[in-house]
């Protein structure tokens, strides 16, 4: 097992498409590490980097205690699983998964080279050829291909197919496991299963692993700690609680998450009846910021501001009920989420569309200028997540209370969180 670190790396493909751009990234000796990000922002360049298939055109590469670049792919010992799988189609499946085991192993000069000069290794390795078989057997069945042992490639379907290759992969202790989005082919239901197994073999045996996928749920569920990419570069990186609850930028906070935050765009006044008090306001409706959050956001007094507020933390509220601070509008769209139902509540907006003073178009969390399509609302609806006994239908009125103790602020010029 060993570390992999990336030092400033940059990968720029002919024609000047910049891949990666100066990335920096250290997982330790044992970590899961899930890069997750949207299609084309860099994820599948980091693993084909670290794995050898392709050179960094700036920057250092180093696995273990060695600087990797410019060493081939056969030579990292690395293990590497693509959303196409390979397989050898004319072994059947057991053959395929002692071969990648056999193939670390070297051939039999290697072997007679470590007999004499390094008996240590020698034993290593004929501990590990006596321990394939029971290998064997734990793989297949924890990514439940075990009854598939004696057929042949050809014969097995796409998803049972990439749970082979992921099988191969990891059956061999590799030094580090890099795993482009190997589960894509694989029903929702099984892919839950399969992301238990692999924390479980992960959990005994702590094989570095760095795993691409653009599907937020699984890098929550499987990372020690998720790096969200963007255009190239990693946007932020830590544990799954760290990057829901402290989102660094607008991009993490619109990306991770779901349903979405909903991120406003208004200005903060001061509060009306207290000359310390700070409230946001946008065309068409306002909330009053917390006391704890007024001293750092008081130099936004008067100046444009994002509040981020995640639909759980809007909650609907039911006439009769005495809560002050209410937000009034129109149920929209309706969404069953199983469990849950996600209520999108419309404003009508009492002033002018676009406030002068925001920025014009203001900053999307997804790069675009912010629209009504864009999860930069302009804040003429937010999402809040109900139980699913609420009776409120399409065209209802309905009042909404933001618990604003859980609200996220970003400035919107420079997208970044404004911490307390
Ligand atoms: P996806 O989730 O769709 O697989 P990704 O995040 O893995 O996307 P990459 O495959 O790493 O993205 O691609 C990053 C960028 O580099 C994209 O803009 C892509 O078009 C470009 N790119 C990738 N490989 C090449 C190549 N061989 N030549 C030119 N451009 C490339």
């Amino acid at each position: 097992m060993a570390q992999v670190v990336l030092e400033g790396v940059s990968k720029e493909f002919p024609g000047g498409i910049r891949a990666l751009d100066r990335v920096d990234l250290q997982v330790a000796d044992g970590e899961f590490l899930v890069l997750v990000g949207p299609s084309g922002c860099g994820k599948s360049t980091a693993l084909r980097l670290i794995a050898g298939l392709e050179q960094p055109t700036g920057g250092v590469i180093s696995i273990g205690d060695r600087v990797v670049n410019g060493l081939p792919a056969r030579r990292r010992d690395v293990a590497m699983v693509f959303q196409s799988y390979a397989l050898y189609p004319h072994l059947t499946v057991a053959e395929n998964l002692a071969f990648g085991a056999r193939l670390r192993d070297g051939g039999w000069s290697g072997r007679l080279f470590d007999k004499l000069a390094r008996p240590a290794r020698a034993k290593e390795r004929a501990d590990r050829r006596a321990n394939l078989a029971a290998r064997i057997k734990e793989f297949s069945q924890a990514f439940g291909v075990a009854s598939l042992l004696e057929r042949l490639p050809g014969q097995l379907s796409g998803g049972e197919r990439q749970r082979v290759a992921l099988a191969k992969a990891l059956v061999r202790s590799p030094a580090a496991s890099l795993l482009d989005e190997p589960l894509s082919n694989v029903d929702a239901q099984l892919r839950v299963e399969i992301r238990r197994e692999l924390k479980r073999l992960h959990q005994r045996q702590p094989v570095t692993t760095i795993y691409v996928t653009h599907d937020q749920v699984e890098a929550l569920t499987l990372g020690d700690r998720i790096g969200v990419m963007r255009d190239g570069q990693i946007q932020q990186i830590g544990q799954a609680a760290e990057i829901c609850d402290r989102p660094a930028n607008l991009f993490v906070a619109g990306f991770i998450g779901s349903p979405p935050m909903n991120l406003c765009l208004g200005r903060l006044r001061n509060t009306e009846w207290d000359e310390d008090g700070l409230r946001f306001e946008t065309a068409s409706w306002g909330a009053q910021a917390t006391p704890e959050s007024i001293g750092r956001l008081s130099q936004y007094r008067d100046r444009p501001i994002v509040l981020g507020v995640r639909p759980r933390d809007a909650r609907l509220v039911a006439d009769g009920d005495p809560t002050g601070d209410t937000i009034k509008g129109t149920i929209g769209l309706i969404e069953p989420l199983g469990d849950s139902r996600l209520v999108e509540i419309l404003f009508e907006t009492a002033g002018p569309p676009h406030d002068p003073g925001l920025p014009d178009p203001p900053v999307s969390p997804l790069g675009a200028p912010a629209s009504a399509g864009s999860n930069l609302a302009l804040s003429s609806s937010l999402m809040c997540k109900i139980g699913a006994r609420y009776s409120f239908r399409p065209g209802d009125r309905a009042r909404v209370a933001l618990d604003m103790g859980q609200a996220h602020w970003f400035d919107p010029l420079s997208g970044l969180r404004i911490d307390f």
